[in-house]
C-alpha cells in the first residue's frame, strides 16, 4: 500500500537591513525559495476524496459507480473502503479508469478484487495484486462497489480516495507467461482452476508456480476472480518446464461462475450480466476468438442458485464435473453432466482443484488434476486436447489411465468417434501404484452401467454396443469415492 505524502510547510524567519546588495541578495533567496516550495507541492501533492452512502438491503447485487475526477498530473490513486458490519456484509470493489465502464470495456477496466481487499492502489509503475498498473490519466475514474451479502439493516459506506501527483516513473509492462513449453505430443498433467493473491487467494504467484513444480504438474490455468492482472505478470514466475495459460474466472456472484480457459494476457472477459439480459452469447464468443474455452465451474455450489448454474449451458464447451475433494456436489455435476451426454450434446468434463490456501488445505493443487492428450506442451496444445474431449480427471497423482474401443481395425480413444452397429473391443488400460486393491471400475453407457471390472481385468472386453451413443469409465473406490473418470468415446450407428 502506497501512503499518501504530506506537505511540509517551513516557516521562514528574515532580518531586516538597509544594505541594497543584501536586499537583492534577499529577493533571489525568496525567489528561490518559492520555486523550491512549488516543486515541492508538484512532487508530493495529493489529494483526499471522501464519498459515502448507504446500501438498502433489497439493492443486493446491485452494481453501483462511484465517479471520481481525476485532474491532470496524477501519478497515483490509491482507495480504502470502510463498512458497516463486515462480518455480515460483503461490498466488492473494483476500478475503471478514464476509458470508461460500458459493458465489455477491457480498456477502461483497471482491477477488481472482490471482498477480498478493502484498500488498492494504482500508479504508473506498479498495483496492488488484482489491478492493473499504468498511466493514471485525467478524466472520470469509477470505483465499483457491489454488494453480495446485506444484512437486514443495510450497508453504510465510505470511500476515502487519495490522488498523488508525483515524479512520473517507468510505466508497467506486461510480462505474459510464455506459450509453448515443448513440441513433444502426449499426455499432460494440469490443474484448470486456481487463486492466488490476485483474487482471493493466500499465496503469491511466486509460491503457486513452486508449487506446480513440486508436484510435477506439466501445466497450470491462472483463473482469478473478474481480473486478468495475474495473467499480465506470470512471465515473471517462469519455470522451465510448466506451462501457465491465462484464463479467468468469470464471476457472478447470483448467477454462477465459469472459466474462460485459453485468453490472450491482455484479455478481460466481462462479468456484469444476468441471464435475462441474453448477453452470455457476446463474452463466450469473445473467449472463443481468443482459441479460448468456456468452461462452466461447480455448478451446484452457487449458495444463491438451488438449481445450479443461472446461464444456458448450451453456450458452454465443458463442465467442471470434479472440484476439489470429491463429494455430494459433484455428484450432482456428475449426473447433470451424464444427463447433458444422454441428450447428445457433446460436452468436455473437467476436474480442478479450485486452490485457494496452501498445502494442507481441503482444495490442494493438483487435486483433482486433468490429463489432457495434446499435440504440443503449449497453450494451443493443451486447449486444443480439451476442445476435443481428449481428457481424463484423476486424484491420484502417478495415475495413467487409457480407455479405446475397436471395431474393424478402427481404433477410437477418449474424445473419438468410433463407427459401429455391431460390438466393439473396449481395452482398458491403468497404471497407478496408488490405487486400493478394491478399486472398481465401471463402463457406463447412455443407458446407464454396462459393466463393473475389477482393476486387474481389463484388456480385450467384448462390448455390445446397440443401445448406448457413447463409452466411458469411472474408477472409484469401495466407499463410491471417484478416483478417476474419463470423457467418452462416442458410438455412431452406421447409416
Ligand atoms: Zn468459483
Ligand atoms: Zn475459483
Amino acid at each position: 500500500m502506497q501512503n499518501s505524502q504530506q506537505v511540509n510547510i517551513r516557516h521562514y524567519s528574515f532580518t531586516h537591513t538597509h544594505s541594497p546588495l543584501m536586499a537583492s541578495k534577499r529577493l533571489a533567496f525568496l525567489v528561490l525559495l518559492i520555486l523550491c516550495f512549488t516543486a515541492n507541492l508538484h512532487a508530493q501533492n495529493s489529494q483526499t476524496i471522501i464519498r459515502s452512502g448507504h446500501i438498502d438491503s433489497a439493492d443486493i447485487f446491485k452494481l453501483i459507480y462511484v465517479p471520481i475526477k481525476v485532474p491532470d498530473g496524477i501519478t497515483g490513486i490509491s482507495v480504502k473502503e470502510e463498512y458497516s458490519n463486515p462480518s455480515k456484509n460483503v461490498l466488492n470493489m473494483g476500478i475503471f479508469g478514464e476509458e470508461g465502464y460500458d459493458l465489455g470495456n477491457a480498456a477502461g477496466f483497471r482491477g477488481w478484487s472482490g471482498g477480498a481487499k478493502k484498500e488498492f492502489f494504482i500508479n504508473e509503475a506498479q498495483a496492488s495484486t488484482g489491478y492493473v498498473a499504468g498511466p493514471v490519466k485525467k478524466g472520470t475514474w469509477n470505483i465499483l462497489i457491489y454488494p453480495s451479502t446485506i444484512d437486514r439493516e443495510g450497508i453504510d459506506w465510505k470511500l476515502t480516495i487519495t490522488l498523488i501527483s508525483g515524479t512520473h516513473q517507468v510505466p508497467f509492462k506486461a510480462a505474459p507467461a510464455k506459450t509453448t513449453v515443448n513440441n513433444k505430443a502426449g499426455w499432460y498433467r494440469g490443474d484448470l482452476h486456481m487463486h492466488t493473491l490476485h483474487s482471493d487467494g493466500k499465496r503469491t504467484q511466486q509460491e503457486l508456480a513452486d508449487e506446480a513444480v513440486a508436484k510435477h504438474l506439466n501445466y497450470i490455468i491462472s483463473t482469478e476472480h473478474n481480473t486478468n492482472s495475474a495473467n499480465l505478470q506470470w512471465g515473471k514466475y517462469d519455470r522451465k518446464n510448466l506451462l501457465i495459460i491465462n484464463g479467468e474466472e468469470v464471476t457472478t456472484t447470483a448467477y454462477g461462475h465459469w472459466n474462460a480457459i485459453g485468453l490472450k494476457p491482455q484479455t478481460w472477459i466481462e462479468w456484469r450480466y444476468a441471464p435475462k439480459d441474453n448477453t452470455i452469447k457476446r463474452y463466450t464468443e469473445q473467449v472463443h476468438r481468443d482459441g479460448g474455452l468456456c468452461i462452466i465451474n461447480h455448478p451446484f455450489y452457487t449458495p444463491t442458485l438451488t438449481n445450479g448454474f443461472a446461464f444456458n449451458p448450451a453456450f458452454f464447451d465443458g463442465i467442471e464435473v470434479w472440484n476439489g475433494n470429491w463429494d455430494a456436489l459433484d455428484e450432482l455435476d456428475l449426473k447433470w453432466w451424464n444427463d447433458l451426454l444422454k441428450s447428445g450434446k457433446r460436452m468436455l468434463a473437467i476436474g480442478a482443484s479450485d486452490t485457494h490456501v496452501s498445502s494442507g488445505s481441503p482444495n490442494n493443487l493438483g487435486t483433482p488434476q486433468t490429463i489432457v492428450y495434446a499435440k504440443t506442451l503449449s497453450q494451443t496444445g493443451i486447449i486444443n486436447g480439451l476442445r476435443q474431449d481428449k481428457a481424463y480427471i484423476t486424484s491420484i497423482p502417478d495415475l495413467k489411465l487409457d480407455l479405446s474401443a475397436e471395431h474393424a481395425e478402427k481404433r477410437a480413444g477418449i474424445g473419438d468417434e468410433l463407427i459401429s452397429n455391431e460390438n466393439v473391443q473396449v481395452s482398458i488400460s491403468l497404471t497407478s501404484t496408488l490405487v486400493p486393491a478394491d478399486a472398481t471400475l465401471t463402463l457406463i453407457g447412455s443407458q446407464g452401467i454396462i459393466q463393473s471390472l475389477k482393476t486387474t481385468n481389463t484388456s480385450g472386453l467384448d462390448i455390445n454396443i446397440k443401445n448406448t451413443s457413447y463409452l466411458r469409465l469411472e474408477l472409484r473406490d469401495s466407499n463410491g469415492q471417484m478416483l478417476a473418470m474419463t470423457n467418452p468415446i462416442w458410438i455412431k450407428a452406421k447409416s
